[in-house]
């Protein structure tokens, strides 16, 4: 898989001066100096830059495999990862070159930002209204499937179409002549996993609560979830054909959640049902559609499609099989589409029915056959003019990827004062559990104490309880960081912070964490980094590409390799040198890690003298809350 761009000169450091040695190159046919200053379009193929250069291709990949960018010679790269290969060869670009390289590359953060999503509708366009789609969560037990499978058969059991025989993650119910898509995946996690990859594809959020049991922690955090997407709540009461069911207990219990039902003079609607008696399902499908006309939900059907993919899979005989939700626009037989990182030309599709189809409009769930490589729930999907735009869509969309891989974007305490020296920031978001619930008000007090003119503290969720995997991915979909007070994280909540790239902090002592996030207010945050091992690796052989391009063909003894992280090279039982793994690869593919027991090739920074036995120790460190462990 190769990469088109770097994008990364500000993160990897400043630019080194020009370390050629160009008298003793073979391929080298021009003195780089006599050529004068080179001007370099905004984007440019591997190719072309060799002939602009004055050099064979195969030095210019050998520049980029040095950034850890693996290209072919055909492929695009930007106008600053050329400038830095240019300048790496010797030459000098010129002042406007240089300046816009510059300047694109400080504007790509603003423009990704602010770049119009392909959701947004034409200003002109004729909007029609569409189906709403509908997310159905709540605590475990509370009967989020059983509510769902019961929607789905008196749907069909009243004559009306509807239901669906197979599984394909999602379905559409019909009710008064109006359609209404379920996601079939009921609670948050499915959710907030698709939102933290910035999927928006729910409309209203049902959440059931048993009138046995009443609000429970993953109710909370089903609530909490739906309102950091700002997506509407209906509450299904469930299992009041129960004896012990309690509805009062319930409203009592929500309004203390600040979730405030209609009875109670709130704007939260709430339908007693019984998913096993298959009562108030209606009640609560008429409700969900009173919800859906309060939001106006519109599309335009006549645009090029726009959606979401909800599950994928690999099938044996069809390959890549994909069940999108068409959100916008209507999705054609023969479309090319662009699917995250992925894309194709929809061969064949099939309803939520499980009908072949050859179009599917707004709010609809479509399977669809015909895309290159399993996409992941989350990607979005969007049609293209052709094919050829398509791929190459898709290939500046891994390389965007890949880019942001190198550099966090997530939030963090260190962080946050920058962002609110560029405005970026206005509030400090926060996802806070504590060990017993008694201390989340006196921290909650606290923190609102600290809040300046210029940012506020915004909770989006409290609880007791161990800091879990919802709690990352909640923080993780809304730019927020994680606050632990007398509590722990679990081993996967540990390794999904640190693949989202989430801030956890944890303290014992309130007046530390107000400190801490005092500082963070004002600048004053110094980041406590402690290193750690994450595993060897034994040199078998040594590979060298060119002059000074060394990859070192290793085995992963212990633990795992991680690109970009530090180097530690041992021989002998010395260290010689503490250095950068800049490029890893397992075959043919840059990876991120490579796992114990296999093998791999490691390329470092900056040292070369690489020898059969040395053994590369990667080493990564990490931002400790100055509370933990003191
Ligand atoms: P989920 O974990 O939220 O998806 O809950 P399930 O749908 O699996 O339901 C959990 C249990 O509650 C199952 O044993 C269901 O049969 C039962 N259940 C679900 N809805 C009702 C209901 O309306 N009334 C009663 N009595 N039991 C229900």
């Amino acid at each position: 898989m190769a990469r088109s761009r770097s994008g990364t000169r500000g993160k990897r450091g400043p630019r080194k001066p020009p370390r050629r040695d160009f008298s003793q190159s073979a391929v080298q046919t021009l003195d780089p100096s006599a050529v004068g200053p080179v001007e370099i379009p905004a984007t440019i193929t591997v190719k072309d830059l060799a002939d602009l250069l004055k050099v064979n291709p195969a030095d210019v990949i050998r520049e980029l495999i040095k950034s850890g960018i693996f290209a072919t010679i055909n492929q695009l790269i930007d106008r600053e990862t050329a400038t830095l290969v240019a300048e790496e060869l010797g030459y000098a670009v010129s002042e406007t070159t240089a300046a816009a390289a510059a300047e694109e590359a400080a504007e790509e953060a603003v423009a990704e930002a602010a770049k119009p999503s392909i959701f947004d509708e034409d200003a002109t366009a004729d909007l029609q209204p569409r189906a709403p789609i509908v997310t159905v969560m709540g605590h475990v037990d509370h009967g989020k499937t059983s509510l769902l499978d019961a929607i789905r058969s008196t749907a069909v059991a009243s004559g009306e179409r509807g239901g669906i025989t197979q599984h394909i993650g999602a379905s559409e119910v019909t009710k008064n002549g109006r359609r209404i898509v379920f996601l079939d995946t009921p609670g948050h996690e499915a959710f907030t996993a698709m939102r933290a990859r910035g999927a928006r594809v729910t409309d209203i959020a049902i959440i059931v609560v048993a009138a046995d049991d009443g609000v429970m922690p993953q109710t909370l955090e089903a609530i909490a979830h739906a309102r950091a997407a700002k997506v509407p709540i209906v509450v299904a009461l469930n299992k009041i054909d129960k004896p012990d069911a309690n509805p009062d207990r319930v409203k009592t219990e929500l309004t203390e959640a600040n979730v405030v039902i209609e009875e109670y003079g709130g704007d939260v609607p709430m339908v007693p049902v019984s998913a096993k008696a298959r009562t108030g399902l209606e009640d609560l499908l008429e409700v969900v559609l009173l919800v859906a006309d309060l939001q106006e939900l519109k599309a335009d059907p006549r645009r090029p499609a726009a959606g979401t993919i909800v599950e994928a899979e690999l099938d044996k005989g069809r390959g890549p099989v994909a069940t999108a939700l068409v959100q916008t626009g209507t999705l054609h037989v023969g479309d090319a589409v662009v699917v995250g990182q992925t894309y194709g030309k929809v061969r064949a599709m099939e309803d939520a029915r499980g009908k072949r189809v050859t179009k599917a409009g707004p709010s609809s769930a479509v399977v669809l056959l015909g895309i290159s490589e399993v996409p992941e729930a989350g990607d979005v999907l969007e049609v293209v003019e052709d094919e050829r735009k398509a791929r190459a869509v898709a290939e500046e969309r891994r390389a965007a990827a890949a880019a942001r891989e190198s550099g966090s974007g997530r939030a963090t305490l260190e962080d946050l004062y920058r962002q609110i020296q560029a405005g970026q920031a206005k509030e400090l978001r926060i996802v806070l559990k504590a060990d017993v619930s008694g201390s989340l008000g006196a921290i909650t007090h606290a923190l609102e104490q600290i809040a300046t003119d210029e940012v506020k503290i915004n909770i989006l969720h409290e609880g007791a309880g161990d800091i879990t995997d919802n709690d990352i991915l909640l923080a993780s979909a809304s730019d927020a960081i994680v606050v632990g007070f007398n509590t722990s994280i679990t081993p996967t909540a540990r390794r999904s912070a640190e693949s989202e790239g989430v801030d956890v902090r944890s303290y014992d002592i309130i007046y530390k964490l107000t400190d801490d996030i005092e500082a963070a207010l004002s600048g004053m945050l110094e980041p406590v980094l402690v290193e750690q091992v994450e595993g060897r690796a034994e040199v078998r052989q040594v590979f060298r590409v060119g002059k000074s391009t060394v990859i070192a063909g290793c085995y992963v003894t212990e633990g795992r390799i991680v690109r970009n992280s530090g180097a530690r090279v041992w021989r002998s039982g010395k260290v010689i040198t503490t250095d950068r793994i800049e490029s890893l690869r397992r075959f043919r593919d840059d990876v991120r890690e490579v796992a114990q027991n296999f093998e791999c090739g490691i390329g470092l920074a900056d040292f070369h003298d690489i020898v059969e036995g040395d053994i590369i120790e990667s080493f990564t460190q990490q931002q400790v809350s100055r509370a933990v462990g003191r």
